[in-house]
């Protein structure tokens, strides 16, 4: 019997090195849950073809002794994310038919470690939302609790790896879509530094704000799979060269300093949320490290700028699916028909929704909102910066909220876009965050907190992240 519930990637490699199982033992282990749980969880969209060969290929790996951690390390991948001959979708009718012509660079680089990709995990469409409801695939429910949502827009990769039907999970974040749908899956997210990780071969949604990111059990799974993913890709015009990576300089500074915006939560955060993260501040202090308040009154317009710049982006990005290149085509009356066809027919409410208002935006030209959001950004890159010369991170809870119910915030968009409060900062400044469990609640859903560090200091996120860990576990005994 495989432990599959303490099971992390480093166990999972002592293991497969002792020969206590075999990488096919433990792909058939996942590959059995799939099959008994995946129905109900929705959490699958589709396994792929190529599970034997990259079994053989792992077995090949531990028989001459150039297996690596994440050797035979099982992987459930965003929808989202390109992998040759394979189907992706983004969890659209539009691309409903699309079989991916390339790896994206983040599937290289893990394909050369001889990972298994299990299957494509369900999404919001186009990864907007957060709760996979605006999936065009049906929703996808919380391991943990079958009425709730796992998040979104990964809300696939986090149930998948909570439910134990994957190790590790790739999604992707363009505002909170890895570190929202840990934390409502009792799992560890971390988005990465914007330029850290390679976009090549990810379906589009705002290019100055998406990155890869992975999903781990603990804060180590996340750093091992982010040691892979962060190199410098030619072929993503915003990936940072290595030696523009400011961490050789810095990385030895362990973090010291917490500092907390108390202004930005002092209202709409759940009073349940709130006890549980003053509890963890307790801990932090507990175990030294000094906690001061910190005022960032730029950074509390994050969402709102998010919500200005990534519809245009959308809309911009959501072009290109005419039915002439890429997927669902409809044939019409005149070019302009079948594109209104098309696109009425591939797109869901909420993706039409983004395109609207982005051309909206967009049309009003440089001096309208548009304008005045990239204005505001920079004044919220500016103030990052200058908070991390005070202090060495920042805390906040995850999400304003608890996991809530199917069916919940779907007829009101600002609601759910709330979801992401906490979020945005770190997307629209480019910087690291990480998603950490912070405990559980009387009906067993998953509290989470979040830490945010200067760029290029995922170093100092894994250490305080690490840190945490053990006090949490401490407290539990
Ligand atoms: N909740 C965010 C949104 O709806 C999710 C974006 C993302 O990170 N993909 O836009």
């Amino acid at each position: 019997m495989i432990d599959l519930k303490n099971l992390t990637i480093e166990k999972a490699h002592e293991s497969l090195s002792r020969g206590d199982f075999s990488v096919r033992e433990l792909v058939d282990v996942y590959l059995g849950n799939i099959n008994s749980k995946n129905k109900e969880l929705n959490a699958y969209l589709g396994l792929y073809k190529n599970i034997d060969e990259e079994v053989r290929l792992a077995e090949e790996k531990f028989k001459n002794g150039t297996a690596t951690l994440l050797t035979g390390i099982p992987f459930a991948v965003k929808d989202n994310i390109l992998i040759e001959g394979e189907t992706a979708t983004a969890g659209s009718k539009i691309l409903e038919n699309y079989i991916a012509s390339y790896d994206a660079t983040a599937v290289k680089l893990l394909k050369k470690e001889g990972v298994i990709f299990l299957g494509r995990t369900n999404m919001d469409e186009f990864a907007m939302g957060s709760s996979t409801q605006t999936s065009a695939y049906g929703v996808a429910r919380n391991p943990l609790d079958l009425t709730r949502v796992p998040g979104g827009s990964s809300g696939g990769s986090s149930g998948a790896v909570a439910s134990l039907m994957t190790l590790s999970a790739l999604g992707t974040e363009t505002c909170g879509s890895v570190r929202e749908p840990s934390a409502f899956c009792g799992l560890v997210g971390l988005k990465p530094t914007y330029g850290a990780v390679s976009r090549h071969g990810i379906i589009a949604m705002g290019n100055s704000l998406d990155q890869v990111a992975p999903f781990g059990k603990s804060v180590r799974d996340t750093e091992i799979i982010f040691n892979v993913l962060a190199k410098y890709d030619p072929k993503d015009a915003t990936s940072v060269k290595e030696e523009l990576r400011l961490k050789s300089k810095i990385s030895n500074l362990k973090p010291k300093t917490i500092g907390i915006p108390w202004h930005l939560f002092e209202t709409g955060v759940d009073g349940e949320v709130m006890e549980n993260f003053k509890k963890s501040v307790k801990k932090l202090e507990g175990s030294g490290y000094k906690v001061v308040d910190i005022k960032m009154p730029y950074t509390k317009y994050s969402l709102a700028v998010y919500y200005i710049i990534m519809p245009s982006e959308v809309s911009t990005n959501l072009s290109r699916f005419d039915g002439v290149r890429y997927g669902l085509s409809m044939a019409g009356e005149s070019v302009n028909d079948s594109y209104k066809k098309t696109r009425s027919q591939g797109f869901g409410a909420e993706a039409r929704r983004r395109i609207t208002l982005g051309n909206y935006i967009l049309s009003q030209g440089l001096s309208g909102a548009y304008g005045k959001a990239v204005k505001a950004r920079e004044a919220i890159v500016k103030e990052m910066d200058q908070t991390f010369q005070k202090v060495d991170l920042v805390l906040t809870p995850t999400v304003p909220f608890l996991p809530f119910k199917i069916g919940e915030k779907m007829d009101d968009p600002v609601a759910m876009y709330l979801s992401d409060l906490f979020s945005a900062p770190a997307n629209i400044a480019g910087v690291p965050s990480i998603a950490l469990p912070s405990g559980i609640n009387k009906e067993g859903l998953p509290f989470s907190i979040q830490f945010m560090a200067p760029h290029w200091r995922e170093d100092a996120l894994f250490e305080i992240g690490k840190k945490f860990e053990i006090i949490d576990e401490y407290e539990k005994k």
